[in-house]
């Protein structure tokens, strides 16, 4: 290998390295970055982009955070990593509690993975092992909606939407699950109650086999970045509860107040019996997800044979991830972050709804610090990609869908320029 000081960084990723969802033959071209700070991307040839994804809703304090990097820092000398059966240490027991305080008050029991897609898979063990150790092991199978998304691994993939997932491919491999429709109404909509029918007919044939819902609670992600009305969640809530169903809520994407409540979970008025969170745990600094459950779960899992919860990653509790996280949320919770996100709502809304007029949209919606713009129509995501960097900010558009989720520090004449950019090159979609 070359010097790597002179490198092509861009001709080496593209010879060597995959990246999300990409082709090794044919891959885009990706933008190699040297450094990021505050709201900005830096580019390796110094350009600085506004970023409008917080890295997949992950960087909700911006990056090279001092806060967040002193307590990487401080840890580091401490200990970067430690095996976590059979030792505990201090991030991790101060990071479960900063959790279970914010969490809703059944949530009691934590437990660390290193990824969203991970604690999925925790959550849905979770769920099988509690019904078996209540001796009914034919509940074992899970019910979500469609439109959701939940995570690249076996069990997570399963509960991704059927035909914008992965079902098709991996056919035959995939377990399989009850599907009731996506929501239909809007968080705004008046409720109807037509729109529970297809989740509660399923409940009513099969709920002597299913194990769980698993759903993500208001904001559906990766799958489609609709979202739907509280009343539905609440309606859920109670269905699994009238049909002795556990419920799973999927937070990675929603927690830590991108919708403008904590978690949003908390716009329904209720809480699940087991809960993911991910993403913006760590304010994007380390890779760390948790799984939250209740004592009732706990126990279940653990008061029949094998008595123990099957589960031990390697990197259980990374004590340099566990010290960041709570780091974020100390600077979450010092921060008037309601506000933020309220007044990041506003100018969205102002900004990205008068999109809604021109033909080729097909709808634009806002809710908290997300913002999403559809399309009639997928974009070329090479070319797009390439418009917004011109322009100088950080979008990452998939199929019809160009959104964003800034970090939450992002000011006025910052989000304007993402909002600008969007409006832009939205407009010379034309197809
Ligand atoms: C991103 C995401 C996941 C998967 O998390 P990873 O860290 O990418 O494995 C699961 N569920 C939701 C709702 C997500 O947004």
């Amino acid at each position: 290998m070359e010097n790597p000081e002179n490198y092509d960084l861009s001709a080496f990723d593209r010879a060597h390295i995959w990246h999300p969802y990409t082709s090794m033959r044919d891959p885009l071209p990706v933008y190699p970055v040297a450094a990021a700070e505050g709201v900005y991307l830096i580019l390796e040839d110094g350009r600085r982009l506004v970023d409008g994804m917080s890295s997949w809703w992950a960087a909700i304090h911006g990056y090279n955070h001092p806060v967040l990097n002193e307590a990487v820092c401080t840890q580091l000398e401490k200990m970067a990593h430690v095996m976590f059966g059979g030792l505990t240490h201090r991030p991790a027991v101060e990071l479960a509690g900063l959790l279970v305080d914010l969490t809703p008050e059944p949530l009691q029991q934590v437990f660390f993975s290193d990824s969203g897609s991970v604690s999925v898979e925790v959550a849905i063990k979770m769920a099988v092992q509690y019904w078996q150790a209540r001796g009914r092991p034919r509940k074992h199978r899970l019910l979500t909606v469609r439109s959701g998304y939940h995570g690249d691994t076996f069990g997570a993939m399963a509960v991704c939407d059927p035909e914008n997932g992965m079902h098709g491919i991996f056919e035959g491999i995939l377990a399989k699950h009850y599907f009731a429709d996506a929501p239909g109404c809007g968080v705004d909509d008046p409720w109807d109650e037509a729109d529970i029918q297809s989740l509660k007919t399923i409940l009513e044939q099969h709920h002597g086999d299913i194990a769980a819902i698993i759903m993500e609670p208001v904001v559906q992600g990766a799958g489609g970045m609709r979202f739907y009305s509280p009343h539905y969640l609440r309606r859920v809530w109670a269905l699994s509860r009238e049909f002795d169903v556990r419920l799973i809520l999927d937070e990675i994407a929603t927690g830590f107040g991108r919708t403008g409540t904590m978690f949003a979970c908390e716009k329904a008025g209720i809480s699940p019996d087991i809960m993911c969170v991910g993403k913006a745990l760590t304010g994007g600094y380390m890779t760390l997800a948790a799984t939250l459950t209740t004592r009732d779960i706990s126990d279940g899992i653990s008061s029949a044979d094998p008595g123990i919860f099957m589960h031990g990653p390697t990197f259980m509790a990374n004590p340099l991830a566990c010290a960041v996280g709570s780091a974020s949320l100390k600077l979450l919770l010092a921060s008037p972050w309601q506000e933020m996100v309220t007044r990041i709502e506003a100018q969205l809304k102002a900004e990205l709804l008068p999109l809604k007029k021109l033909p080729w949209v097909a709808d634009v919606r806002v809710l908290g610090a997300i913002g999403v713009v559809e399309l009639n129509h997928a974009v070329n995501m090479a070319e797009i990609q390439r418009k917004f960097v011109e322009k100088g900010v950080w979008i990452r558009p998939f199929g019809k869908l160009v959104y964003t989720m800034p970090p939450y520090i992002i000011d006025q004449v910052q989000l304007a320029r993402v909002t600008g950019a969007m409006i832009e090159v939205i407009g010379l979609e034309d197809p």
